[in-house]
C-alpha cells in the first residue's frame, strides 16, 4: 500500500505542478472574500496600484502604460495584435509551439496579412533568417515573439530578437519571474496574464504598452471590447473600465503583487523557480527521466519531459496516482516527442517539489517501473 500523503497545499487542494492557473497562497484568495462595485473609490485605488505596480515591474515606468483586458492571457495577446497591427499592417510572427500558433490564427481570423519563421518546439529562432526576412520584406510592420514557450518550456531569445526589430509586440509566461526589461529590451508592446508568475488568479490579461505606440493606434481595432486604444483612453478620462471588470481578480491580483514585492520582486521570484526547476530535474533525471531541453534553453517555469519507454508506464495511471497524492502534473502538447510536462511555478517551494519527487517515485514503483527513461533516440 502507498503512504497516501494528505493533499500538500496550505487549503488542503492538490498542488498544481502545471503553467496556469497555479497555486495560489490562502491569503491571494481570502482577499477575494469582499464584494466592491465597479465604481467604489477603494476598489478604483486598487486598480490603479496594480496597473502602475505592473509597468514598474516591467521597467516601464514613463515611457509605458498598462492597459487591462478582462478575460485571460490569450485575450490580451488578441487586443495586442489587433489593436497594435493595422488593418493594412503585416505581423511576422516567430512560431517554436502552440502559443505562436495561436498568434497567428488570431492575426489570420482578424484579416491582417501574416509572414511566419517557425522552428522546432525545442529549438529557438533563428536570429540570421529572421534578419533577412526582415530585410527582404518591407511589408512587415510588426513582430511578435514569445518569451517562454509555454509548450515545450523553452525560453526564447527576446534580447536579441529585440535588437533586430524596429517594432514589436510580444507575449510571455514567464513576466514576474524572469527578467524583461523595457529600458535594455525594446518592445511596444509586452502581453501577459494575472495567473502566471505574479501568482494570482485567472481572469485579467494585461498589455504593457509604450504611450507613443498606443497613441497611434486609434482605429485599428476590429472588435469593441478588445481595442486598448479605447480602453486606455477610457482609464485615462475615468479611472474606470469599460465593462464589467473582473473585480475579485483584481484585488487578489493587488495582494499577490504585494507578495511578490516581499519576495524580492522580480529576481526573488525568479531564485525561487530556478531553485524549484533544478531541484525538479535533478530529481526526475535521478530516476532516469530525460527533459527535451538543454540547460541553456530549458526556462524555470515549465519542464517537458519525454515520456519513459517501459511498457509498464501508462501516462493516466500516473497522472492519477499523482493527483492522489495531492500533485496536478500537465500532459504534453508537443509534436516533437512523447511527453508530459510538470510546472515549477506558482505557490511552489522545494519542499512541495521533494514531496512531488516522492509521489513519483511511489507511482513509478507500484506500476514495477524501474527506469523512468524514454527509448534511447540517435542524438
Ligand atoms: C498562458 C499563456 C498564454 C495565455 O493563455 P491563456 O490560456 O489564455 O491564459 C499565452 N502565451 C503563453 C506563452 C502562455 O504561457
Amino acid at each position: 500500500m502507498p503512504i497516501t500523503r494528505p493533499a500538500a497545499s496550505e487549503t488542503g487542494d492538490p498542488l498544481l505542478l502545471t503553467p496556469g492557473p497555479l497555486t495560489t497562497s490562502a491569503s491571494v484568495k481570502q482577499a477575494m472574500v469582499h464584494d466592491w462595485g465597479s465604481r467604489d473609490a477603494g476598489f478604483i485605488a486598487i486598480n490603479k496600484m496594480v496597473l502602475e505596480k505592473i509597468v514598474a515591474l516591467a521597467g516601464a515606468e514613463g515611457t509605458h502604460v498598462t492597459v487591462p483586458v478582462q478575460g485571460s492571457g490569450t485575450f490580451a495577446v488578441e487586443a495586442m495584435i489587433t489593436s497594435f497591427v493595422p488593418k493594412a499592417g503585416k505581423l511576422l510572427v516567430l512560431i517554436n509551439g502552440a502559443y505562436g500558433q495561436r498568434a497567428k490564427k488570431i492575426a489570420e481570423i482578424a484579416g491582417r496579412a501574416v509572414a511566419v519563421h517557425e522552428t522546432p518546439e525545442d529549438r529557438p529562432p533563428d536570429l540570421a533568417q529572421l534578419d533577412a526576412m526582415l530585410a527582404a520584406d518591407t511589408a512587415i510592420t510588426h513582430v511578435f515573439a514569445v518569451h517562454c514557450e509555454t509548450t515545450s518550456g523553452i525560453l526564447n531569445p527576446i534580447a536579441e530578437v529585440a535588437v533586430l526589430v524596429a517594432k514589436h509586440g510580444h507575449s510571455m509566461s514567464a513576466f514576474g519571474a524572469l527578467e524583461i526589461d523595457a529600458r535594455t529590451v525594446s518592445y511596444d508592446a509586452l502581453a501577459a496574464s494575472s495567473n502566471k508568475c505574479l501568482e494570482g488568479v485567472p481572469g485579467l490579461g494585461f498589455v504593457v504598452c509604450r504611450k507613443t505606440a498606443l497613441a497611434e493606434c486609434k482605429g485599428n481595432a476590429t472588435t469593441l471590447v478588445l481595442d486598448l486604444f479605447d480602453q486606455a483612453e477610457a482609464f485615462a478620462r475615468t479611472g474606470q473600465y469599460r465593462f464589467t471588470p473582473p473585480i475579485h481578480v483584481i484585488v487578489a491580483l493587488g495582494k499577490a503583487i504585494e507578495e511578490h514585492a516581499a519576495e524580492g520582486g522580480v529576481a526573488g521570484r525568479g531564485r525561487r523557480y530556478r531553485e524549484n526547476a533544478k531541484v525538479l530535474i535533478d530529481g526526475m533525471r535521478g530516476m532516469g527521466f530525460r527533459t527535451l531541453l538543454g540547460e541553456r534553453l530549458q526556462a524555470p517555469i515549465i519542464v517537458t519531459f519525454h515520456m519513459p519507454s517501459d511498457p509498464r508506464f501508462v501516462f493516466q495511471s500516473f497522472y492519477d496516482g499523482l493527483k492522489e497524492r495531492g500533485y496536478v502534473i500537465y500532459p504534453g502538447k508537443l509534436t516533437v516527442a512523447d511527453s508530459f510536462r510538470m510546472g515549477c511555478i506558482g505557490r511552489l517551494y522545494p519542499k512541495d517539489i521533494k514531496g512531488a519527487l516522492a509521489a513519483v517515485r511511489e507511482v513509478l514503483d507500484e506500476m514495477r517501473v524501474s527506469n523512468g527513461g524514454p527509448a534511447l533516440a540517435a542524438e
